[in-house]
């Protein structure tokens, strides 16, 4: 027996949680599934207040924001059904979703799916790199904000990009020391304004260095880390050693998009986005008719703009079931314009390039206007 909701949504994180608002506002019938369980995504362990603009909660800390749209969607429970504890694990070609939920294989068939799973972090190769005291940014994160353990007592931080400096910031919060922030390219690649409180700490941003390995016999005891040339080559004799219980990774993170490769969805390789990401339209939906995308999957970008997307694609979804109001359209463009601001200026010319070359079935001029 299939459970057959209008709308099927992968993923309970910003993204997610917008789409499934959106789409029971229309009056869909929605199921939102998250393998965690509480939603939130990224949200629950950023303690940090967020910028950007007043439609997408600037100023609100992360952890609030999951609250507030947690419960937007409890408020339109009628509609909307959530599944915590439930791993998506299936996404065939006949629209099948199959789902481990509490120990229970589940077959779902959707009307429309919508994928907002997210992304993962990347990982670095180097000597002893399998040593305990070694994670991931958002594992310690996670560990500290979650579920208050501190990984350990001196960390070397890799990255300076927003999660690292972001991260150091949230352990020096927690009474743990950040030996220092090391960085490959010769600028910081985070905002000014984190990578300021971090130096105002004492703490050495070092860039155009790299580790060169870890080292200890149980666990981290130190790391060597080392000076690099343009084209990323270890400047021999600039190695140092840094004495560290725990490392760091914050190199970056890659969309999640494993079950729209097993839907037959057409995936490109767009570096800028950070990684493989579904060629969709500007409206989000995919190569596969009736699936869309939202978040991170797209391209690996902030809260506030998967926020929108999730609204988005929840509106299209809904839409082409027939779940349309009178103002659909004009909500649709503000949707769009929102996007465009977003990722508007200097600091969006990344994103935008990256998008362009996601976007299917559209003029050069509609690609412009699109992103
Ligand atoms: C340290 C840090 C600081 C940040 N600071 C900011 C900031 O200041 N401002 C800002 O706008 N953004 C910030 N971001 C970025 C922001 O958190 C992400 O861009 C945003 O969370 C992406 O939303 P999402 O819904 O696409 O993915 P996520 O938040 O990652 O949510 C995806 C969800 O999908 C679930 N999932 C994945 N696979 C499955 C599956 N198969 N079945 C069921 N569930 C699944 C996951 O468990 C997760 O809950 C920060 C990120 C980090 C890591």
């Amino acid at each position: 027996m299939f459970y057959e909701p209008d709308i099927a949504i992968i993923g309970g994180g910003p993204a997610g949680l917008m789409a499934a608002i959106t789409g029971a506002g229309a009056d869909a019938s929605v199921l939102l599934l998250e393998r965690d369980d509480h939603l939130g995504g990224q949200l629950v362990k950023q303690t940090h207040k967020f910028f950007g603009s007043e439609k997408q909660h600037a100023s609100v800390r992360g952890v609030e924001i999951a609250d507030l749209l947690s419960q937007q969607l409890t408020d339109l429970d009628e509609r909307a059904t959530v599944w915590t504890g439930a791993t998506a694990i299936g996404l065939y070609e006949d629209g099948v979703l199959t789902v481990e939920h509490k120990g229970l294989y589940k077959k779902i068939k959707p009307k429309r799916l919508i994928a907002a799973t997210g992304a993962s972090e990347k990982y670095l190769s180097f000597p002893n790199n399998d040593l305990p005291g070694i994670y991931g940014a958002g594992a310690v994160q996670t560990m500290m904000n979650v579920h208050g353990v501190r990984p350990g007592k001196r960390v070397l931080m890799i990255g300076a990009g927003n999660i690292g400096l972001i991260v150091s910031y949230q352990l020096l919060q927690a009474g743990v020391e950040v030996a220092a922030v090391v960085e490959g390219l010769p600028t910081i690649g985070g905002y000014m304004v984190h990578a300021s409180k971090i130096r105002r700490a004492g703490i050495p941003i070092l860039t155009s260095h790299t580790i060169v390995r870890a080292d200890g016999t149980e666990s981290v005891e130190s790391a060597v880390i080392a000076r690099v040339d343009p084209f990323w080559n270890v400047i021999p004799g600039s190695e140092k050693t840094i004495a560290c219980d725990v490392i760091c990774i914050a190199v970056g993170l890659s969309p999640l998009a494993e079950l729209l490769w097993q839907a037959g969805c057409e995936m490109r390789y767009v570096k800028e986005l950070g990684g493989h990401v579904p060629v969709r339209n500007r409206y989000l939906e995919t190569s596969v008719p009736g699936i869309y995308v939202a978040g991170d999957l797209t391209g690996i970008e902030e809260a506030s703009s998967a926020m929108v997307e999730g609204q988005l694609a929840g509106l299209e979804a809904a839409a082409t079931l027939g779940y349309q109001s009178e103002d659909y359209e004009s909500k649709r463009q503000d949707l769009v314009e929102q996007l465009r601001q977003l990722r508007a200026g200097p600091e969006g010319d990344k994103i935008r390039e990256g998008i362009a070359l996601t976007l299917h079935g559209f003029s050069p001029k509609e690609v412009d206007h699109a992103v």
